[in-house]
């Protein structure tokens, strides 16, 4: 069913056609009669094939993952860290070959694809040490002291269905799938169809790791049918995309009555106080709101700026941009890459024309640049941009920024939350207790002093995700891992069934108890 093509592109990579024949090949999709054709952005040329998957497939993925999941489940979770500790080892030993497939598939500069594989032996980590903890039994108070007590038990879930989007595509593969694990749950993933390949090169080095055969999946396919099949399988689906496809999810999770996480869009605002140091401020816009050409849910993509400090910020701002780099090579070099496909690229042109139409004024960038490939687009820098503009209020998803001048403080928080989106935001300030006190009053997931967003995102020990448009549920953290556990509370008598005494009349007992629940209220309020 799958399909390679020799593309000269390849013979600056470490990927053979044989070797993503080998990928595509781990795909098991009995049923699937059609394949779905992977092209590179690079150059727009077809790269291989992969089966499209049907519901059936699906299902049945999800059945030997179930199966296969009952052995991981009962695997001492010690066992199960050091198999993940492994993954994280074997993921920075290929880097290499997974930085190429991944330019491959996204067309995105070397460094980006460098900086999206640094995730994931950090979540290794991270969970490897902090599992134990979280699923170990928790006792907590009883109901009576002496009486009884109780305690909260951590079960895997069964199977986790991980949707993953384009842009990220290694990163968010599995930086849900890891404490999904962890947690002592089979996985399966269904990749973006475009960005396939590095899903199934890290499947093959989970197994490698000593993960057992079919506890970690990748089923290919379409959205439209392999989503919606994997929703209707699964005990919890964590999704990450775009907000339209994350509004379908939801509902379906919701009909199925499972949990969901969502990591949907943002409409980043950056605050540039006018105590800032502008020059450190430039240096976090231009390396966040270009990183991956802009297609990064975290980039920023309003910036406002303190009067005083405006023409400052625009003027540096508007000269690193110029500085950038736009090209391919499988090395190094190149500060910005492709959009994915040539749709997206007249999408977020779209955007900045209709900006123009609307009064705009276009500062820098603001063109498609067919002449480096079919999909590149320029770092473009906006001003004038009404608030009410489609660019202003919707994700562009883009190498686009708009830069507006605000009045205070004040003015820069009642901007930054003027948006249905709520996932990351940050503040650049000399007082970082300022910085800190303007964070507490944005409407964000996520809020960083004095950086975009690497800051906040490397913070594995910290939650990350939205509000709003942005999303529900939280990754990284505790609560990462915690919304892949069935918890239960197991209680237990020491005195036999809690009923009231029979011997007594019942408005004793009614002043006995009442008397002894004030008297325990009393206490507890004492030792607070
Ligand atoms: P989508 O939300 O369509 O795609 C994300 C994932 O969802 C893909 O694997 C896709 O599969 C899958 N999917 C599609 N339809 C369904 C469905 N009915 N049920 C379950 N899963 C489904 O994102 P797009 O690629 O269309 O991007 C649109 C916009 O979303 C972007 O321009 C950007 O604004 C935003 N976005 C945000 C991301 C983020 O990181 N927060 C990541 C990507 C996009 P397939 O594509 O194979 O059909």
């Amino acid at each position: 069913m799958s399909q390679s093509y020799s593309l000269a592109l390849l013979e600056d990579t470490t990927v053979t056609p044989e070797r993503l024949e080998r990928l595509a090949a781990r795909v098991d999709a009995e049923e699937s009669e059609t394949s779905l054709v992977v092209r590179t952005p690079i150059t727009d040329e077809p790269l291989a094939s992969v089966p499209a998957a049907t519901a059936t497939d699906v299902s049945t993925a999800v059945e030997r993952a179930r199966e296969a999941g009952e052995g991981w489940a009962a695997t001492p979770v010690e066992e199960r860290a050091e198999v993940i500790e492994r993954f994280g080892d074997l993921v920075t030993a290929n880097r290499e070959e997974l930085q190429d497939v991944v330019q491959l598939e996204t067309g995105k500069a070397r460094i980006h694809a460098f900086e999206e594989l640094l995730d994931v032996p950090a979540t290794c980590s991270y969970y490897a040490g902090t599992a134990a903890e979280v699923i170990a039994d928790d006792p907590r108070d009883g109901a009576f002291p002496l009486v009884s007590d109780a305690v909260v038990t951590h079960d895997p879930l069964g199977v986790v269905g991980v949707i993953s989007p384009w842009n990220y595509p290694l990163t968010l593969s599995m930086t849900d799938a890891i404490p999904a694990l962890m947690a002592g749950n089979a996985v399966v993933c269904k990749p973006d169809e475009r960005t396939p390949f590095v899903a199934l090169a890290l499947a093959e080095l989970l197994e490698e790791a000593g993960l057992p055969a079919d506890v970690f999946q990748v089923v290919t396919g379409e959205g439209s049918t392999v989503g919606p099949a994997l929703i209707d399988a699964v005990e919890y689906v964590a999704f990450t995309g775009g907000t339209e496809t994350g509004r379908v999810v939801a509902e379906r999770a919701g009909r199925n009555l499972i949990g969901c996480s969502l990591e949907l869009g943002g409409k980043n605002p950056f605050i540039v106080l006018a105590d800032a140091d502008v020059a450190d401020a430039v240096r976090g816009a231009v390396r966040t709101a270009y990183a991956n050409a802009g297609q990064l849910c975290l980039a920023p993509e309003r910036i406002y700026v303190a009067e005083s400090r405006y023409a400052e910020f625009l003027d540096a701002f508007v000269e690193a941009t110029r500085s950038l780099t736009l090209g391919h090579a499988f090395e190094y070099g190149p500060d910005v890459g492709s959009l994915i496909d040539e749709a997206h690229r007249d999408r977020v042109d779209d955007f900045v024309q209709g900006a123009v139409e609307d009064g705009a004024t276009v500062v820098i960038g603001g063109n498609a640049r067919p002449d480096i490939g079919p999909s590149w687009y320029e770092p473009t820098v906006l001003t004038d941009v009404d608030p009410d503009a489609r660019i202003a209020c919707e994700e562009t998803f883009g190498p686009v920024v708009i830069v507006t001048p605000v009045r205070d403080e004040a003015e820069a928080i009642e901007r930054a939350n003027d948006s249905s989106y709520g996932l990351n935001a940050s503040v650049w300030t000399a007082d970082r207790d300022r910085g800190r006190a303007v964070a507490r009053r944005i409407d964000c997931g996520t809020v960083c002093v004095n950086d975009a967003f690497v800051v906040g995102w490397s913070a594995v020990d910290a939650p990350m995700g939205g509000i709003g448009d942005s999303g529900l549920g939280r990754r990284h953290g505790p609560e990462g891992i915690e919304r892949f556990l069935a918890v239960r509370t197991v209680a237990t008598s020491r005195v036999g069934p809690l009923t009231f005494p029979s011997a007594l009349p019942m408005d004793w007992v009614a002043r006995l108890v009442s008397g002894g629940l004030t008297l325990k209220r009393r206490i507890a309020r004492r030792l607070r």
